[in-house]
């Protein structure tokens, strides 16, 4: 069946593909979104994940900074973002660091403060450059405007400016952490994925904090799908693209008929192994992701080790749970070998504490809380042979990481039959995440060649607007805007 031809075909309806729609459709073109699955959202959506509990959790991604305030200003997007009162909590001996509080913080309180003063000035300068056309390396290094921070973030391995600033183990694992939120790399790998995975951290919004999106991630995407549909763009649901030619033409399937319509142009929100395999090609890079994501609902918070702190606190912010520096080396030289880590460095946070709309009236009532954690070095190679096995071994030893802080086993506070866990094999099944990565591949440099906005391919119809182009990768919409500037400044062009 030949659908009529549109001026843009987005291919896959995740957040950024629906970014990109809303600001062509805004600008007047024609746009047809295609998404195969049943709901768009791609890994920004929020599901009622359990029968037994109305509860509607942010099933994969959950919290948000890197959505800038141009997009949601743009699209006119009703999202409230919440802050959570406490950023992060670590447990240590038997006391804890509280966020960046300096008491906590011993004789690294100096070191912490430039540091993240150093970030912040850097955040300033770099985010507003990732919805303009990309700099040069070294226009960006111009504008950074410190070498001692170039070279920290941008030229040598994470673990040599940890090192040299911080002096405590628990201390230099919670600044790296940012560093290795699904990227499986060591401090001091010398490809500097993990300087990229952190700065992507680091810089969100000029801000170091990781807000709450109320009504959890699927309130982002329906505004999302909200903007999109309102400026015209068509989105269509259950539609599997199967093909993607060089000059525009997609094939898709939907329900039993296989479809065909041209597109001025293609926007693919698929990872770019996806769109190489889609086109016939052999793809350049083979990503591998490497996390585990559990949810579950639990009918209280559990006791802390840590007497002093009150869970509601721990819980509100980022919960590092056995991230230290040297456990995460063991742990990612486990991994490396192919063994699921001995004692897993993972992170949680209740959603509920911050914003208890995602609870139904009787799971208020019921005072019950979901927790998302979020379970480092657990490479997708783990989990290929037998992923049901895998899952198990890999979600007990988890849970075993975080009882070891816990007063109480998790288990005697979980709502019976609420938890599920999610391998980097699931996340590609569900979402097409080629091996699992949740951006889809490593994070790029966000510098390149002058001029273009990062989003090309080897084809002039064919760009990228999701996670995989340069500067893509989190909840950020930016790579979308950037695919849909690409468009628009070209058919300008053409027009002229
Ligand atoms: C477990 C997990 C936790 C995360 N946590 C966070 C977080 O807290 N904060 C944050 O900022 N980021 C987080 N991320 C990363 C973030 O969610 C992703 O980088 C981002 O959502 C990617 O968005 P996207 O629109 O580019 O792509 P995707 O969300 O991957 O969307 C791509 C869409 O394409 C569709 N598709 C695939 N193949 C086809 C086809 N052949 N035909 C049609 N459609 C197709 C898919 O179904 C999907 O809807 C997390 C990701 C995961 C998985």
């Amino acid at each position: 069946m030949n659908d009529a031809g549109v001026d843009a075909v987005v291919v896959g309806g995740g957040h950024n593909g629906l970014v990109a729609a809303a600001y062509l459709a805004r600008a007047g073109l024609s746009v047809l979104v295609l998404e195969r699955r049943a709901e768009v959202g791609g890994a920004a959506v929020s599901f009622r994940a359990f029968e037994s509990v109305d509860v509607r959790l942010s099933r994969y991604s959950y919290l948000v900074r890197l959505l800038p305030r141009k997009i949601v200003d743009d699209l006119g997007l009703r999202v409230e973002l919440r802050k959570r009162t406490v950023s992060s909590y670590t447990p240590v001996g038997s006391g804890g660091i509280l966020g960046g509080d300096p008491a906590s913080l011993g004789a690294d309180a100096d070191a912490w403060q430039r540091f993240y003063a150093m970030t912040g000035s850097v955040a300033e300068r770099v985010f507003p450059t990732l919805t303009e056309p990309l700099p040069t390396k070294s226009q960006l290094r111009e504008r950074v405007g410190d070498d001692h921070a170039w070279n920290a973030l941008f030229e040598q391995p994470l673990s040599e400016v940890i090192e040299s600033t911080f002096t405590d183990d628990t201390i230099r694992g919670i600044v790296l952490t940012d560093a290795l939120i699904g990227t499986f790399a060591p401090a001091d790998d010398p490809s500097l994925r993990q300087n990229r995975c952190f700065l992507y951290h680091v810089i969100g919004n000029g801000t170091g904090d990781w807000d709450v999106p109320v009504g959890g991630m699927g309130a982002v995407t329906a505004e999302l799908a909200r903007a999109a549909a309102q400026a015209g763009a068509r989105i269509v649901t259950g539609a599997e693209v199967t093909a993607i030619d060089p000059d525009g033409e997609v094939t898709y399937r939907l329900g039993d008929d296989e479809h065909t319509v041209a597109g001025g142009h293609v926007l693919a929100n698929v990872a770019p192994a996806t769109l190489s395999a889609l086109m016939g090609e052999t793809p350049d890079v083979q990503p591998e992701g490497a996390q585990l994501k559990v949810n579950m609902v639990v009918r209280r918070l559990p006791r802390l080790k840590d007497s002093t702190v009150d869970p509601r606190a721990a819980f509100a912010g980022t919960f590092h749970v056995n991230e230290s520096y040297r456990q995460l080396e063991t742990a990612y030289r486990e991994a490396a070998a192919g063994r699921i880590p001995s004692l897993p460095p993972c992170e949680i946070y209740c959603h509920s504490l911050t914003d208890p709309s995602i609870l139904g009236p009787a799971a208020q009532a019921a005072g019950v809380h979901t927790l998302t954690l979020f379970g480092l070095h657990m490479p997708a190679r783990l989990f290929r042979e037998d992923n049901e096995n895998a899952r198990e071994e890999a979600l007990r030893a988890t849970l075993r990481s975080l009882d070891s802080v816990l007063d109480e086993p998790i288990a005697d506070c979980v709502q019976p039959g609420c938890v599920e866990a999610k391998t980097p094999v699931d996340l590609e099944n569900e979402l097409g995440l080629p091996a699992g990565h949740i951006f889809h591949k490593d994070l790029s440099w966000p510098y390149g060649e002058e001029g273009a906005w990062g989003v090309e391919t080897a084809h002039d119809r064919v760009l990228l607007c999701g996670a995989g182009a340069q500067r893509g990768g989190g909840v950020s919409g930016i790579p979308g805007h950037n695919a849909a500037m690409a468009v628009l400044e070209k058919s300008a062009l053409r027009s002229r």
